[in-house]
């Protein structure tokens, strides 16, 4: 018989569900949660979505996913942030917190004390409240409103190779076509790993400000799939015989002194080559400031199109196969 669940300040009687908006302590701050506590013991998953505020499949996946999952056959416990980042919702901001002073990128920013603005906040309270008392952790991504991305699975940088092998195994019975090993360490993700020791995957389906109902459809599955592989739900995943994995990747953003006009080269899906010319960075009178070139041989699988661009932007990622 397993126990009361308590995250986050939530409780959760055995066999319960909990459905509510969390709230950072001493702010305006909530995010709505489901909490959905078995009646077998079991392992606990933390499924999270909108880190950034607009890219929707995981945010319908989850939302939808806590109103279907009964907890009578869960073994463990299941705890979903269905927005993280209510603010860049409901203001329709890509990429950075809305609400945030200094509009900080979340993902850029874990692990924070908190001390700092609203954002660090944030991100110490999910990390201190929620991470301790999990056993593994998703978090959903998207190409955000400003690129479009062929969906991807990726495993964290953890430092534990036995870890690492058993994230692998997990991400290989996922519907995603491409699997790569993250190199970041301040990703919401990451840092669990890094810091918590959790076993984390970060998932990136969509794009553009969409989304689809076959894109919150496979993000559902394969949560259902992640947690069957953990037993906290019933079922027995296939491994994806089509998923190839990407030994190196890039990732470019613009640099100092480009801030102008993006004219791309290239295309999603695009089987690229060293040197080969990506994009053109021109000024507003059309004047070429920089010719931005492949590092090396790739398959474009994100791109950034918009017209603008400013230090900083992501570009473009590309994976060697
Ligand atoms: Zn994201």
């Amino acid at each position: 018989m397993r126990k009361e669940l308590e995250i986050a300040g939530i409780r959760v009687g055995c066999g319960q569900k909990v459905q509510t908006y969390v709230r950072v302590p001493d702010t305006d701050l909530c995010f709505p949660c489901t909490f959905i506590n078995g009646k077998e013991d079991g392992k606990i998953i933390l499924a999270s979505a909108g880190i950034h505020g607009c890219e929707y499949p995981g945010v319908m996946a989850v939302m939808e996913l806590g109103r279907e999952i009964d907890p009578e056959h869960v073994s463990g416990a299941i705890i979903l942030i269905h927005e993280v980042n209510m603010s860049s919702f409901l203001k329709r901001q890509p990429y950075v917190m809305a609400a945030d002073e200094e509009r900080k990128n979340l993902n850029r920013i874990f692990p924070t004390d908190g001390s700092g603005t609203l954002a660090d906040r944030l991100c110490c309270f999910l990390s201190e409240e929620f991470i301790p008392g999990i056993d593994f952790h998703v978090d959903l991504h998207s190409g955000d409103m400003v690129e479009e991305l062929e969906g991807c699975v990726i495993v964290a940088n953890t430092p534990d190779e036995e870890q690492k092998a058993s994230l692998i195994e997990i991400a290989k019975h996922t519907r995603f076509h491409l699997r790569m090993n993250s190199g970041g360490r301040r990703e919401f993700y990451n840092s669990s790993a890094i810091h918590y020791g959790k076993p984390a995957l970060l998932f990136e389906r969509g794009h553009s400000g969409y989304c689809r109902r076959a894109d919150v459809d496979d993000d559902k599955a394969d949560l259902l799939s992640v947690m069957s592989c953990l037993g906290i739900l019933p079922g027995e995943p296939e491994e994806n015989p089509d998923q190839v994995f990407f030994w190196r990747h890039e990732w470019t953003q613009a640099q100092e002194g480009d801030n102008g006009i993006l004219l791309p080269f290239v295309k999603l899906g695009d089987e690229i080559q060293e040197g080969q010319k990506l994009f053109e960075i021109r000024d507003m009178f059309g004047e070429l400031i920089r010719t931005v070139h492949a590092k090396h041989d790739g398959h474009v699988f994100i791109i950034s199109h918009t017209l603008s661009v400013t230090e900083g932007d992501d570009l473009i990622a590309y994976g060697q196969v």
